[in-house]
């Protein structure tokens, strides 16, 4: 029988796998206390635990932990980490540190099916879905080196593209007894998969960001093939619609493509079409990469697209590329071409 990865279960699915092994429901609070927030390895450690508990828990079930293969630190201070999975592919998560948080960037995905035209990781094509398991510990791994404030489901894969994986992790993740991030500071970044984002809103409380990254279903389905499937139209209706607490806003994430989609005239249809939701924009300017002819606009562009959102009286950032020297910013992560060398 295969051991069960308690990594991979949510809180109340190891509280059903306790009560099968007939214990006491409470003891899987104890239990993710140990493996989320003392950062257990091990069953010996749980000395709250019965020796007998213990033993049982170890006969059935085992432990995973992420260890980072390398780790590379850009100039800026960006941390990029590549792990190795069991099967012998690779992912990699980035911790962008600012002065009162560090921001952890995780992958979902090995590859991602998506392929937009601008991101080398859709150049890579799907390889398979992360476990539950694979997604937190990129968490715990980073958390053992250093505090995590915030969390961005921004890294390798499309994450409503394994939607129940990424649900459970989100509960991990957030639950007091788990990981105990707060909701306001977890953000899942999509491609825009309509039906998805209506059950993730449904599931689970957490921050939506969505690439846009045209405004015009014409360009739109050139750089992001998923919108064939969704249309602005329909995906514009379902930010709306997204259920979030509070005076909480979407992100609207926009890459901004040299002479593709960085012109006033963008600008102007990107504040017609997002004008009747609650959303702040990012606009992240192209990271160039070897697998792309796109180009970064020039500043003055950026700019003035940032200005005249201003001026609409929005809310925006303009994400500055760090790590760029490590090929750690958005759109550059390629873990699963860093296979280990055979000798
Ligand atoms: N699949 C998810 C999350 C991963 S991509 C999504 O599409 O949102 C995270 C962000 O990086 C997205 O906004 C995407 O549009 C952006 N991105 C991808 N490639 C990029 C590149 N080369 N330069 C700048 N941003 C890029």
């Amino acid at each position: 029988m295969q051991k069960v990865d308690l990594k991979n279960l949510d809180l109340e699915e190891l509280e059903l796998f306790i009560a099968r092994h007939g214990k006491e429901r409470y003891r899987a609070r104890q239990i993710f206390k140990w493996l989320y927030q003392k950062g257990a390895a091990s069953f010996e450690e749980m000395s709250n635990l019965s020796k007998d508990l213990r033993q049982e828990l170890s006969a059935s079930s085992h432990i995973s932990s992420l260890v980072p293969e390398t780790v590379e630190v850009s100039r800026d201070g960006t941390r990029k980490y590549l792990f190795r999975l069991t099967d012998g592919n690779a992912i990699e998560s980035v911790v962008i540190p600012e002065e009162d948080r560090n921001t952890l960037c995780i992958s979902s995905q090995v590859g991602c099916a998506m392929a937009c035209e601008f991101c080398l990781t859709g150049t890579f094509r799907l390889t398979r879905n992360l476990t539950t398991a694979e997604i937190v510990n990129q968490v715990c791994a980073v958390k053992r080196e250093m505090e995590v404030k915030n969390l961005v489901f921004m890294g390798m894969g499309e994450p409503l593209a394994n939607l129940d994986n990424v649900i459970r992790a989100l509960k991990i993740i957030t639950c007091d007894d788990g990981l105990q991030f707060s909701t306001r500071r977890v953000t899942v970044s999509t491609a825009g998969l309509v039906r998805e984002m209506d059950l993730l809103g449904r599931a689970v409380t957490v921050n939506l960001a969505v690439s846009l990254n045209a405004t015009t279903d014409e360009l739109r389905d050139r750089l992001m093939p998923i919108n064939k499937k969704y249309p602005l139209k329909e995906l514009l209706a379902a930010c709306k619609r997204f259920p979030l607490p509070g005076r909480r806003m979407i992100t609207v994430e926009y890459v901004l493509i040299r002479e593709v989609n960085d012109t006033l005239d963008d600008a102007r249809r990107l504040v017609k079409l997002i004008s009747g939701i609650p959303c702040k924009v990012n606009l992240i300017p192209f990271n160039e990469h070897e697998q792309s002819e796109f180009r970064k606009p020039d500043q003055a562009a950026i700019d003035i697209f940032h200005k005249y959102l201003l001026d609409k009286h929005f809310t925006v950032i303009t994400r500055s590329s760090r790590g760029i020297d490590i090929s750690a910013a958005c759109g550059q992560l390629k873990g699963k071409l860093d296979k280990k060398s055979e000798d």
